[in-house]
């Protein structure tokens, strides 16, 4: 029996609604007090088309993932070939070409020390894997005392146990969970804005903190260069180079977690490169099948990998580990960013929104306003109300989803110079009526 897709309607009724408002949980949501929502029909290009018509400009890559646009052709026929050999085998046992063929591109795009693959079904599970692969190399060891991790301010990681345990104790999900989360070390964020001046003071509570606690910890995680929703922090790299040396200095395993950074999004291939950092672990998500499907990976270095590998296996394999259809998608994702042409993409990305939005830290609800890559940031004063904020930029004809009191946007590397501008003016007349 063949399907006929027009019988699949895109159009969403009051009666879909209402079941949606009440049956289901969207992202941070409450089924008694549901916030605005708008149903999607269609995503071609750098554009959201909802089910009543209206196209949305999305200043968001559906969370920094679609980085080549929505519907893209390459990426589609990816798909479409690899559900013709196969949608799914286990990875226990089984090995495939898609998996390996990404796992090659990988290993040669990230830094060269970082030469072993762990495929996970999302970042907040490459975190899980990371943070497990650090606890097991020193058990490897016969070290059985360090159990902590060493991390800043402001960092965000994920929403699984492990990983919220490792995000800002402040804005994250601490208080709610007191008790539950292991307790780490946190320092103070990172205070060196990029691009300013290096001062040695930048690393005291970091040094100290390293000195007092290294024989309890096993690694040290970090966002590199920026720290994504836990603050849209901007830091100098210098900071990761000083990091990484205290690391070495201290015998603790460092963790960086590009998840929001990698592929090209700073203005690097990895945020890593900008302070010559290869680290001992490092998650890559999001962006990698270019946003079609979920899938991360976590990759370590042959010491951490044949170090655990010496003294028995590595406790982690999850049933959805290196789908086929996702490791294909991503394969072309790879492909395509190879090509280059992402970073003049970026660089321009970069310099339109700082045209574009500079203008707001004139007003006097804005704290600051700042840009890197392509992530563009209007931080305000005060937390704008989501509920009030979001129907606006729809109304606007753009899809921005602020946090806090962060207004940020990181738009498909495929974005051109109008649209930038339309996103730019969308925004710029929903934060000055604020
Ligand atoms: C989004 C994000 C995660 C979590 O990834 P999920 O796929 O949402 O689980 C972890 N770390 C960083 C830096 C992220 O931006």
């Amino acid at each position: 029996m063949s399907i006929d897709l027009n019988e699949q309607s895109t159009i969403v009724s009051q009666d879909d609604l209402a079941f949606d408002a009440k049956h289901i949980w969207h992202s941070y949501t409450s089924v008694t007090h549901p916030p605005p929502i708008f149903p999607v029909a269609s995503a071609s290009g750098v554009r959201l088309t909802l089910t009543d018509g209206r196209e949305l400009v999305d200043g968001m890559s559906s969370w920094w993932s679609t980085i080549h646009g929505y519907n893209h052709p390459e990426l589609n026929a990816a798909i479409e070939k690899q559900t013709q050999s196969m949608a799914h085998v286990m990875f226990g046992g089984l090995t495939h070409k898609p998996a390996i063929e990404l796992a090659k591109k990988l290993v040669a795009m990230t830094p060269e020390a970082l030469t072993t693959v762990f495929f996970a079904d999302s970042g907040s599970v490459s975190v899980e894997v990371a943070i497990k692969m650090a606890i097991q190399y020193w058990r490897s060891l016969g070290n059985t005392r360090k159990k902590r991790l060493l991390t800043v301010r402001n960092g965000y990681h994920g929403d699984t146990l492990g990983a919220m345990a490792v995000c800002d104790p402040v804005n994250g999900m601490h208080s709610l969970f007191r008790g539950v989360l292991l307790e780490h070390v946190f320092v103070e964020a990172p205070q060196c804005r990029y691009g300013d001046v290096w001062e040695e003071r930048y690393l005291d509570e970091f040094s100290s903190a390293i000195r007092e606690h290294h024989e309890d910890l096993v690694g040290v995680i970090l966002e590199p260069v920026v720290q994504g929703v836990g603050g849209m922090r901007f830091y100098s790299p210098e900071y990761l180079r000083r990091v990484e040396e205290l690391c070495k200095a201290f015998g603790v395993l460092l963790l960086l977690d590009e998840i929001a950074t990698g592929f090209g999004r700073t203005g690097t291939l990895f945020a890593c490169e900008q302070a010559g950092v290869t680290p001992d672990i490092m998650c890559l998500g999001k962006a990698l099948t270019g946003g079609y499907m979920t899938l991360a990976v976590t990759l370590c270095t042959d010491e951490v990998s044949h170090t655990i590998s010496d003294n028995g296996v590595f406790m982690h394999g999850p049933t959805f580990m290196a789908n086929p259809l996702a490791c294909s998608v991503a394969g072309v994702s790879l492909d395509i960013l190879n090509r280059g042409e992402w970073r003049q993409q970026v660089k321009g990305i970069e310099a339109a929104l700082s045209e574009e939005l500079q203008p707001l830290v004139e007003l006097s609800c804005v704290a600051d306003v700042r840009v890197l890559g392509a992530i563009g940031v209007v931080e305000m004063k005060e937390p704008v109300d989501m509920k009030t904020v979001q129907p606006m930029f729809v109304e606007e004809g753009i899809w921005v989803r602020p946090f806090g009191r962060l207004v940020y946007v990181m738009p498909p590397y495929i974005m051109s110079r109008d649209d930038l501008a339309f996103l730019g003016q969308g925004i710029r007349n929903v934060v000055e009526r604020l």
